[in-house]
C-alpha cells in the first residue's frame, strides 16, 4: 500500500498531482478522440465494403425520391397531392386536383347536386 505521504503539505507534490490529473485528462481526451476516429473509420470501411450497404442505400434515395414538387390541394379530403400524381378534372369550369377518382367523383357529384 502506498501512503500518500505529504500529499497536502508539500507544494511540489501537489503540482505533481495536478500534472497527473492534466495528463489523465489529456489521455482521456486522446482516447475519446481515437475512439471517434476509429468509429468513423469503421463506418467508412463498412460503407466501402458493404457495396450496396442496405442501410446507407435505402436511407439516401428517400429524400432524393421526393423531389421538391408542387403540391396541390384536394379540396374534397383536404389532402395535398404532388401535382404529377394528382387527378385533374374540370369542376364547375375550373381545373381541380384530386388524390383519387373517388374524390374527383365526389366533387363532380357535389357540383351536379348544387346545380
Ligand atoms: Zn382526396
Amino acid at each position: 500500500m502506498v501512503r500518500r505521504r505529504g500529499f497536502y503539505r508539500i507544494g511540489p507534490r501537489r503540482r505533481c498531482y495536478s500534472a497527473s490529473v492534466i495528463r489523465g485528462f489529456l489521455l482521456a481526451t486522446l482516447a475519446l478522440f481515437w475512439l471517434l476516429v476509429i468509429r468513423l473509420l469503421l463506418r467508412t470501411l463498412a460503407a466501402f465494403f458493404g457495396g450496396g450497404g442496405h442501410t446507407q442505400e435505402t436511407r439516401h434515395p428517400g429524400p432524393r425520391a421526393l423531389p421538391v414538387e408542387d403540391l396541390v390541394l384536394d379540396r374534397v379530403c383536404h389532402t395535398h397531392v404532388p401535382r404529377s400524381s394528382a387527378l385533374v378534372a374540370r369542376v364547375a369550369g375550373r381545373d381541380e386536383h384530386f388524390c383519387s377518382a373517388a374524390c374527383r367523383d365526389k366533387a363532380l357529384a357535389g357540383v351536379a347536386r348544387a346545380s
